[in-house]
C-alpha cells in the first residue's frame, strides 16, 4: 500500500515506550480463558502519545466473569490499518466490542484518541458488527441503513435533511449499490450487505472504523472492492481495525497484524508475523500454511 499513508517506524520494540506504538514481535503461549477476581491488577497509567488512535493496556474482558481477553496490550497509530487474526473463539469480536465501548473491561485500560470509550468517543467510532449479529429481517432499505450513519451526528430525533440524503446516495454509489438503494437489506447477498455497511461507515466519516469479519462469506471480487474502499478511507486519515480469519488478505492490505489467542501472540508488520512459528502459536497445529507464510 502506498500513497498518502503516514510513515510509521515500528521496528523499535520497547515494552515501556509510551510515545511509539508498541509491537509484540515475540511470541507468547496462547492462554485459555480463565476466571479470576481481578484483584492485584493495579497498573501504572499508560499515557498514549497524541498520535495514538488506540491504546489498549493490560485489558481483561469477557462474559459472566469469565475472561476472554487476558492482559491484552497494543497501540494503533492514527491512520493505521490493522488486522486482527486468530482462530474462532480467540476473542477477536470481543476485542472490537471493547474498543467500540459495548463491553466493559475487567482490568486494564482502553483509550481512543486519549479518551476512554464512551459517549465522548461514540461519534468518532464506526463499528460494523459481524453479519450474523445483525437482524436482516428488520424492514429497512439500503438507504435507511446508510442514513443511520448520519444519526450519530444528527441525533436520533432529527430527521435527515437533503444534505444527509445526498451524502447517503453518494456513499451508496461509492460501494456500487445504487441499483439497490430501495431494496430491503434482507434481500441482499452477503457481499452486498457488507458493502452497505461500508457505505454507512463512509457517510459517518468516523476517525476510527472497527469492522468485524467484513469479508466473511464474500467472493474474491467483493473482498477486493471492500478493501479498496477501506484503503481509500485510510488514505483520508481514518484509522481502521478489521478482524479476519482469512490470512490471504493480510500481507496485501494491513500495516500491522495483531495475532490474538486470548492473549496477544504477536503484533507487527505482516512480514514479521506471517511465519510458521507465529501462526502455529496463534492458530495451533490446525492452520493451513500457504502462500501467506513468509518463511
Ligand atoms: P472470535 O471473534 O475470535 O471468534 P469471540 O470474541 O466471538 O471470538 O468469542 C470469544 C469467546 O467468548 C468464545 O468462547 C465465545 O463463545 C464467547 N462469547 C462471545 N460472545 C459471548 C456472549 N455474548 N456471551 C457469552 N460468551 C460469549
Amino acid at each position: 500500500m502506498s500513497g498518502l499513508r503516514p510513515m510509521h517506524d515500528h521496528t523499535h520494540i520497547s515494552p515501556t515506550a509510551v510515545t511509539e506504538p508498541r509491537e509484540h514481535s515475540h511470541i507468547v503461549a496462547p492462554a485459555t480463558p480463565h476466571l479470576h477476581g481481578h484483584q492485584g491488577h493495579t497498573r501504572a497509567m499508560h499515557r498514549p502519545a497524541p498520535s495514538v488512535a488506540i491504546s489498549v493496556d493490560g485489558v481483561c474482558a469477557g462474559y459472566f466473569g469469565r475472561d476472554v481477553l487476558d492482559e491484552v496490550s497494543f497501540d494503533v497509530a492514527q491512520g493505521e490499518f490493522v488486522g486482527v487474526i486468530g482462530p474462532n473463539g480467540s476473542g477477536k469480536s470481543t476485542l472490537l466490542k471493547v474498543l467500540a465501548g459495548l463491553l466493559p473491561v475487567q482490568c486494564g485500560a482502553v483509550q481512543l484518541f486519549g479518551l476512554p470509550p464512551g459517549p465522548q468517543t461514540q461519534r468518532m467510532v464506526g463499528y460494523v458488527p459481524q453479519s450474523e449479529a445483525i437482524n436482516w429481517s428488520f424492514p429497512v432499505t439500503v438507504t435507511d441503513v446508510v442514513l443511520m450513519g448520519t444519526y450519530a451526528k444528527l441525533g436520533f430525533l432529527h430527521r435527515p435533511h437533503q444534505r444527509e440524503r445526498d451524502a447517503a446516495a453518494h456513499a451508496i454509489e461509492q460501494v456500487g449499490m445504487s441499483a439497490f438503494a430501495d431494496t430491503q437489506i434482507g434481500q441482499l447477498s452477503g457481499g452486498q450487505q457488507q458493502r452497505v455497511f461500508v457505505a454507512r461507515a463512509l457517510v459517518e466519516q468516523p476517525r476510527l472504523l472497527l469492522l468485524d469479519e467484513p469479508i466473511a462469506g464474500v467472493d474474491a471480487t467483493t473482498q477486493h472492492a471492500i478493501f479498496t474502499l477501506l484503503e481509500d478511507l485510510q488514505q483520508h486519515g481514518t484509522t481502521i481495525v478489521v478482524t479476519t480469519h482469512d490470512l490471504s488478505c493480510v500481507a496485501e492490505w494491513f500495516d500491522r497484524v495483531l495475532c490474538l489467542n486470548h492473549r496477544v501472540i504477536a503484533y507487527g508488520k505482516p512480514e514479521s508475523v506471517l511465519t510458521r512459528e507465529t501462526l502455529s502459536a496463534t492458530f495451533g497445529s490446525h492452520v493451513l500454511f500457504g502462500a501467506a507464510v513468509a518463511t
